[in-house]
């Protein structure tokens, strides 16, 4: 029996969705990096994108850039997140291209660079209204000043991120704002700027109604690699997979029980009360997996069955009519949280396929 939990990586379907992504955002000039962070930088699904017309991968992790490196691939690898004070020696190491917002990092970065003996690239990040990471508009102008007085150090270019703290979508106003300051800085710096990154799979939208995307010509794309969707409505991009990615757990209960719990009620093992609604006599069973493998709330099942909870190991169904029984499997499709925290589990088994 193969093993469970597993998760079921379509290799082909990887493909397809990053082939015709490359081919749609193409069309308009924009190139992509291809975001590894849900998959843990594996370099099964790294190759798949550089075979598919990816050049840049990225990462928020060193770790899994150290990974790819290691693993052979040919790519240019780059840091999303921008680079903690402790870990420059690593970065300098394995990341080509480094996201950047503060100076005494990129001056850390350049003495890094300096002892090496090469050029570390970064592309220094904006904050355009999420209120993650990014200097403030007004301060690019002196902050640009400083860095390219930095020896080692070569600004490549700028990027925004939108749609991951606050929720802010990326739309023309904001594309148009982020290439005004493009233009300010090739002008006041004579700097050729290759890369102006857009932001990620929220673009989508932006993308296809924009008829002039500006100077942007880069975004940085993950969820929609490898779940096929955009990100601000979740809805399907046309032609791509949503199910490149199964979840296949394992009943190892099956029992006919109360759908009440009875007794004295305190706290459950997350230190919540949980509510429960009497509905009589209940088909249920235990899945082999829990709350310290997977996201719950991210998975849905391909059957009609209803996840009633779960703690750190176990999960719990209303069966339904389902007639499962001990031993059968069961398979979830999985939204970006899910997919994240299995991938991160070591305890999920990862099982790569290359058929359709
Ligand atoms: C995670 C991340 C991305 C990719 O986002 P998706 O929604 O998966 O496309 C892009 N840029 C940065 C800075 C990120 O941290």
């Amino acid at each position: 029996m193969a093993c469970a939990p597993r998760i079921e990586i379509n290799l082909a379907k990887i493909a397809h969705n990053a082939a015709a992504l490359v081919a749609l955002y193409g069309i308009k000039n924009i190139g992509l990096m291809g975001v590894t962070k849900a998959v843990c930088g594996a370099p099964e699904v790294a190759k798949v994108l550089l075979d598919e017309g990816f050049s840049m991968l990225a990462d928020s992790k060193v770790v899994n850039l150290k990974k790819m490196k290691e693993a052979g691939l040919k790519a240019d690898l780059v840091l999303l997140r921008a680079p903690a004070l402790s870990e420059i020696d690593t970065v300098i190491k394995y990341a080509d291209i480094s996201l950047n917002t503060e100076l005494s990092v990129i001056e850390k970065l350049s003495e890094e660079a300096l002892k090496n003996h090469l050029v570390h690239k970064i592309i220094v990040m904006i904050e355009m209204g999420d209120l993650r990471e990014g200097i403030m508009p007004a301060t690019l102008e002196t902050f640009i000043e400083k860095v390219v007085k930095l020896e080692g150090i070569k600004i490549v270019g700028i990027g925004v991120n939108f749609a991951c703290f606050g929720g802010v979508k990326p739309n023309n106003a904001k594309m148009n704002e982020l290439s005004l300051l493009a233009t300010m800085i090739q002008t006041k710096f004579a700097l050729p700027l290759s890369i102006v990154s857009g932001g990620n799979s929220a673009n989508y939208n932006w993308f296809i109604n924009a008829t002039d995307v500006t100077k942007v010509n880069n975004l940085r794309l993950g969820e929609s690699i490898y779940l096929g969707r955009e990100t601000l409505n979740r809805q399907v991009i046309p032609g791509l997979y949503t199910d490149a990615f199964t979840l296949i757990t394992e009943v190892i209960e099956a029992k006919i029980k109360p759908s009440m719990p009875y007794g004295e009620i305190g706290q459950n093992a997350f230190g919540e009360v949980p509510e429960f609604r009497d509905r009589g006599i209940m088909n249920r069973i235990i899945l082999g997996i829990g709350k310290q493998d997977v996201l719950v709330s991210g998975l849905t099942p391909l059957l009609d069955i209803e996840i009633l909870g779960s703690s750190s190991d176990h999960m719990v169904l209303n069966a339904k009519e389902s007639k499962l029984q001990v031993g059968d499997e069961v398979t979830f499709n999985l939204n970006y949280g899910a997919l994240l925290s299995i991938m991160t589990s070591p305890y999920v088994y990862k099982k790569y396929s290359h058929a359709l």
